[in-house]
């Protein structure tokens, strides 16, 4: 099953190469010199090995926490539908995925998620608490551990995201389980916030041996 091609530009000094969605293209002209081009490469894997699926008894949730961008909140959906996050809680400003944008992002996949809205973040962060739920937050302060020396995690976990700009609620740190951050090689000390989620729930998912 071939259902697109890679091409070059066959003029030798420019040999610009890119991915064309016709499985044989004709007359397609390089768009870096106008010059032709020729298949270079065809098809794609007809048969890929099944996808790992995870196999502990990990019940995770996610809580987004006035996330301010329609765009994180989207991102934030894609991957908690592939990586198992059975619920997201949407605390304070954070969109809802009705918001017309969202879909870009999502794709589809804020149908597929349940999820809640909160007004008050907090009082849903105790809520959860007190049903028996470990509060994971991920935030750099002075109490957090490293992302990846965290080894094990009791069952159900709800991980916590913050704002952007602020961070998470300082009351919903101090309800927290475990804070924890990404370890850093740059000058920068935060990921985007989307980015830096979907790290760290697939770690929680994938990256470790979890307690019933
Ligand atoms: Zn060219």
């Amino acid at each position: 099953m071939q259902t697109y091609s890679y091409v070059q530009c066959v003029r030798k000094a420019c040999s610009f190469r890119f991915p064309s969605p016709e499985t044989d293209p004709v007359d397609l002209r390089c768009p870096k010199c106008g010059a032709g081009t020729t298949i270079v490469a065809n098809g794609m894997d007809a048969s890929p090995h099944p996808l790992e699926r995870d196999d502990s008894n990990l019940h995770l949730e996610g809580f987004l926490d006035n996330i301010r961008s329609i765009f994180n909140t989207g991102s934030i959906f894609r991957t908690s539908e592939g990586c198992g996050i059975s619920k997201l809680h949407l605390g304070g400003i954070t969109p809802a995925p009705s918001h017309p944008r969202m879909h870009k992002t999502s794709l589809g996949s804020e149908n597929i998620i349940p999820w809640e809205q909160h007004w008050n973040g907090l009082s849903a962060i105790q809520q959860l608490k007190a049903n028996g739920y470990q509060i994971i937050s991920l935030e750099y302060n002075s109490n957090s551990v490293p992302l990846f020396s965290i080894r094990s995690i009791p069952s159900p976990v709800v991980l916590v995201a913050g704002n952007e700009n602020f961070g998470i609620d300082p009351a919903i740190l101090a309800e927290s389980y475990i804070v924890t951050h990404l370890p850093m090689t740059g000058k920068k000390e935060s990921l985007n916030v989307a980015i830096a989620f979907s790290i760290t729930a697939y770690w929680l998912r994938f990256g470790m041996k979890n307690e019933p």
